[in-house]
């Protein structure tokens, strides 16, 4: 590649707030278009807006969850702009003093992203086109939805980078419980900005704006054309025109949309009905102590108190709710690797097969706990405590139960277990020969012949040791 892309990003993400930004009206994906709307977020003249205090409160999470200072003063702008699925014709959101400012995100190699700003606006309405009958609708059912926007420098150089930036803002922000994240429901959206340069040269070029992407697989595609559109462009000569585009799925192209705008198109003027949002040093504090641990912070635990491996502490945080689950049962009996793999063998197996949610399964931490504990102490086997998990799994209960009931409590008597196994042998003299007569190969072969012949409760240590014995 002859040319260094220098990208940056917008992300806007939905506040997971119970009603929308300036009116009560209830913030939810989904429902019959214009169900949830009023006078006030559909712009009637003559309404004054409300501020929704929780979502100045998830912004200011927002910020803490990204390394930025939130600051203590923060007040509303209007951005004007016609469109038909923005009934005010302005949007109202935070230019001059947003509520968060200079934060990072760290990616992979270690890199750091810097975040310019985080600013809260509200969503607009969604145009529904019909092409069979030639017509546009309106749906103003997201108009008035708490947004922020996420704004980076820009210190991107790969689509790698960015993918890998927008996981881990998605991941946070779900564990602040900002935001879910969802980017298939369009609940985080992200814009790149993108321009190429000469490798070793310091001067950006122009960039082109691509709007809306709603999954990370769009985003490096889309980051990949682009790449390859721009060379092109250069490559003959030509100039890179700054303008938005979009980025379609299906024929994996951009196509512009409309020239870029610079901010003086938009007339930003203070909202005159809104009153700043002033925070004292208390609260935000307070805020600050609602955090809950992030997942940087639970990684850095699991791989150096618990001692998980990297990869497995990162396969753990992914998810907040099923990290959440391992660390109850982590809480209940000190078997951290033993039950961590549990969790990312059988049960995320079990979860992925059936698409079920930790949240929603019959058994408790402490059941998967208790079975590791069992494990542990050399009372069941591991192959054991994977087959009680499929039990769990399917009807629930107590893991010692179902190992005292259904015969999974390892029996140690080598006695009897020497007799099971004189048996095998005899019975299969032929493979015992092949078997001392060079194929070692055998010897799994010849084990499971007896592990069957024993049953779920024998001790296989007991049984491999006794078997090299006699073989
Ligand atoms: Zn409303």
């Amino acid at each position: 590649m002859r040319y260094q892309p220098v990208i940056g990003l917008e992300i806007h993400c939905e506040l997971l707030t119970g009603s929308k930004v300036f009116c009560s009206c209830r913030n939810e994906f989904g429902g019959g278009a214009n169900t949830r709307v009023c006078p006030r977020c559909s712009g009637m003249p003559g309404t004054l807006p409300l501020l929704n205090r929780n979502a100045v409160r998830l912004a200011a999470k927002a910020g803490f969850a990204t390394n930025c200072t939130v600051n203590k003063y923060s007040a509303f702008d209007r951005k004007n702009y016609f469109y038909p699925d923005l009934p005010k014709a302005y949007q109202i959101t935070q230019f001059e003093s947003p509520i968060c400012t200079d934060g990072y995100i760290d990616v992979i190699g270690g890199k750091r992203i810097r975040i310019n700003r985080i600013h809260i606006e509200e969503d607009a309405g969604k145009l529904v086109h019909d092409d069979y009958e030639g017509i546009s609708m309106a749906d103003y059912n997201r108009c008035g939805v708490p947004l922020i926007e996420i704004v980076t420098e820009p210190d991107f150089r790969s689509a790698e980078e960015v993918q890998d930036f927008v996981q881990k803002i998605a991941q946070s922000l779900r564990y602040a419980g900002v935001c879910d994240g969802r980017m298939e429901q369009g609940s985080l959206r992200v814009d790149v900005n993108i321009s190429i340069m000469p490798y070793g040269s310091e001067e950006f070029g122009t960039r082109a704006e691509i709007k809306n992407l709603n999954s990370v697989k769009s985003i490096g595609r889309a980051i990949e054309y682009e790449i390859s559109r721009q060379s092109e462009i250069l490559d003959k000569g030509g100039r890179v025109v700054q303008e938005t585009r979009r980025y379609n799925e299906n024929h994996d192209d951009t196509k512009a949309m409309r020239s870029k705008e610079e901010a003086h198109d938009y007339r930003y003027f203070p909202e005159p009905d809104i009153p700043p949002v002033l925070f004292s040093d208390d609260e935000i504090e307070q805020i600050r102590n609602e955090m809950p641990e992030m997942p940087a912070e639970r990684y850095r635990r699991y791989t150096e108190e618990y001692g998980l491996s990297g990869e497995d502490a990162r396969l753990m945080t992914a998810q907040k709710e099923f990290s959440d689950f391992y660390d109850s049962a982590a809480a209940s009996a000190p078997e951290y690797r033993l039950i961590s793999n549990l969790m990312l063998g059988e049960i995320s197996h079990l979860i992925n097969e059936t698409g079920t949610d930790i949240s929603n399964v019959k058994f408790t931490p402490e059941a998967v706990a208790k079975t590791a504990k069992m494990t542990a102490s050399g009372t069941i086997s591991k192959g054991s405590a994977k087959e009680i998990i499929d039990i769990l799994f399917e009807e629930g209960g107590d893991p010692e139960k179902i190992a005292g009931e259904r015969g999974f409590i390892m029996s140690n008597d080598a006695s009897e277990m020497e007799a099971v196994i004189d048996k095998v042998l005899s019975d299969n003299a032929e493979l015992v020969e092949q078997y001392r007569s060079g194929s070692e190969k055998l010897f799994g072969y010849i084990m499971g012949l007896v592990m069957r012949a024993c049953g779920k409760g024998a001790n296989p240590a007991i049984i491999k040791q006794k078997l090299s014995e006699k073989l």
